[in-house]
C-alpha cells in the first residue's frame, strides 16, 4: 500500500500506521458492521468507539444521579466525574493552569460560541472597539458576534465588526492584510482552527503574529480537537470551543475552555440546570480514547488520506476542488488540508452527486455547508475523514468519482 505524498524511505513508517489504522478501526461497531458503507461526513459528527459505548453503559448503570446536589454516592460519583471531566478537558487541551482557566459543557461548538458572544463579550468592549469576524467560516462562528454587536448597539455601545481577510486560493485567511486591518481598538478576533470547507489549518501562530499580544482570540476548534494535537497553551489563545459529539463523546456535548489574562473571568450567565452527566461520560472516555490513540498519529493518517484524494481528484478533470488546490502532503511546507475535501463535479449538481456516491455506499454531505456570506455560495460535496477511514475507502471513491465523467 503506498501512500502519495510521503517521501519513499518513509513508506515503512506508512505501513506501521496502517497497521495501527486496521487495529483502530476495528474498534468503532458501527464501522466494523458496515463494511459496504464508507462513512465520510466527520466533519458533521464523528462515529464512537466500542470504550466510549462502554463508558455511557457504565456510567448509567453504576453511578447515573444529577450533579452537585445529592449527598449520596452516586449523586457524589457524577459531581466528581463532571470536575473530573473538567480536568480531562484542560489537560487534552495542554493546559497546565487550572487555576488561570475556567471549562464550561456545551451542546457543542455553537452553543459554546454563542454563550462567550452572549455572557463575555459585551462586558469586555467599550464604544469604539473592533472585533474580527471570519465572514467565510462556519456560521456558527460568525452569527453570535453579529448579534452581541446588536445586542450592545441597543445599549448604545457601538463596536465595529471589521470582516478576516481570506486568500482566495488557497481558503487561508490573509495574514498580511490581517496585520493591516488590526488596530490599536482590535480587542477580540475570532478565529477558526480548521476550516471546515477547506479544510485547511488556518495557522493560528501566524494570526497572532497579525494581531498582536494584546487582542482575545477565540478559537473555534470544532474541526480540530480530535483530528490533531491542539494546545492552548502553544496557540497562545483564549478561549477554545469544540463540538465533543466531533471528537467522538455523544451528540449534545462540547467545552468551552477559557483563560482568564486577557480580560475578565469567563462565568456563563444565568442557572442552566442539570448538566449532560451521561454526555460527560462519554467525553471523557472519548478524550482518555483520544489521548491513547495519540492525535498526532490520527493526524498523519488522516493528512495522508487527504492528499491521496486531492492528488487523486487533481487528475479528474470533471471535478473543481475548493480551496488549495496544491498537493498537502504530510511533508509539505505548504498549509495542510486536515481531513476534509471539498468539491464539485462540473456538470453535475451537487445534491445529485450526494445521492449518486450513496447509491455507491457513500455517506456525504453535499450543501453549502453552513459557510458564512464571505465564503462558497454555491453547494458543493464534501468529504470529511477521521481515523476510521481506509485507503480503500478513498480509492474506492475516486473510482467511483472518476466513473462520473
Ligand atoms: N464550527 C465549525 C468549524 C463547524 O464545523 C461546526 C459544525 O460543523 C460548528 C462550529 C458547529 O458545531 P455544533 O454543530 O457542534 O454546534
Amino acid at each position: 500500500m503506498t501512500a502519495p505524498g510521503i517521501r519513499t524511505e518513509r513508506l515503512s513508517a506508512f505501513e506501521e500506521l496502517a497497521e495501527w489504522q486496521r487495529a483502530l478501526r476495528a474498534q468503532f461497531p458501527i464501522i466494523a458492521t458496515h463494511p459496504d458503507l464508507a462513512y465520510l461526513d466527520s466533519a458533521a459528527t464523528a462515529q464512537k468507539p466500542q470504550a466510549v459505548l462502554d463508558a455511557v453503559q457504565t456510567y448509567l448503570t453504576t453511578a447515573n444521579a444529577n450533579a452537585g446536589r445529592g449527598t449520596y454516592t452516586w449523586a457524589n460519583l457524577t459531581t466528581d466525574l463532571v470536575e473530573e471531566t473538567r480536568d480531562r478537558v484542560r489537560r487534552f487541551l495542554g493546559d497546565p493552569d487550572a487555576e488561570q482557566s475556567a471549562v464550561h459543557f456545551t451542546s457543542g461548538a455553537t452553543e459554546g460560541l454563542r454563550t462567550i458572544a452572549r455572557d463575555w463579550l459585551p462586558a469586555f468592549l467599550a464604544d469604539g472597539d473592533e472585533i474580527i469576524v471570519p465572514a467565510g467560516d462556519h456560521q456558527a462562528n460568525i452569527v453570535p458576534w453579529l448579534d452581541a454587536q446588536q445586542a450592545l448597539a441597543r445599549q448604545g455601545v457601538h463596536i465595529r465588526v471589521r470582516q478576516m481577510p481570506y486568500q482566495q486560493a488557497s481558503g487561508d485567511y490573509d495574514h498580511t492584510a490581517l496585520a493591516d486591518l488590526a488596530g490599536p481598538r482590535t480587542r477580540f478576533v475570532a478565529v477558526t482552527h480548521v476550516h471546515h470547507v477547506y479544510g485547511g489549518n488556518m495557522n493560528i501562530h501566524r494570526i497572532r503574529e497579525a494581531v498582536g499580544p494584546d487582542a482575545v482570540l477565540c478559537l473555534d476548534a470544532a474541526q480540530s480537537v480530535g483530528h490533531l494535537p491542539v494546545s492552548v497553551t502553544d496557540l497562545d489563545v483564549d478561549f477554545a470551543v469544540f463540538s465533543g459529539h466531533k471528537a467522538m463523546a455523544l451528540p449534545g456535548t462540547g467545552a468551552i475552555w477559557a483563560r482568564q489574562a486577557r480580560g475578565p473571568g469567563f462565568t456563563p450567565g444565568g442557572w442552566s440546570g442539570t448538566p449532560n452527566t451521561v454526555g460527560i461520560a462519554s467525553l471523557t472516555a472519548a478524550l482518555d480514547w483520544l489521548d491513547t490513540a495519540g492525535t498526532d498519529r490520527i493526524d498523519r493518517w488522516t493528512v495522508a488520506l487527504t492528499a491521496r484524494l486531492t492528488d487523486g481528484l487533481r487528475h479528474l478533470d470533471a471535478y473543481e476542488i475548493l480551496g488549495c488546490q496544491t498537493s498537502l502532503a504530510v511533508d509539505s511546507p505548504v498549509q495542510q488540508r486536515c481531513g476534509i475535501v471539498t468539491f464539485r463535479h462540473r456538470a453535475i449538481d451537487s445534491g445529485d452527486l450526494g445521492f449518486i456516491l450513496f447509491s455507491h455506499g457513500f455517506m456525504v454531505r453535499s450543501d453549502n455547508h453552513c459557510q458564512g456570506s464571505a465564503g462558497e455560495q454555491t453547494s458543493s460535496v464534501r468529504v470529511s475523514l477521521h481515523v476510521y477511514n481506509s485507503v480503500e475507502e478513498i480509492d474506492r471513491l475516486l473510482s467511483v468519482l472518476a466513473s462520473l465523467v
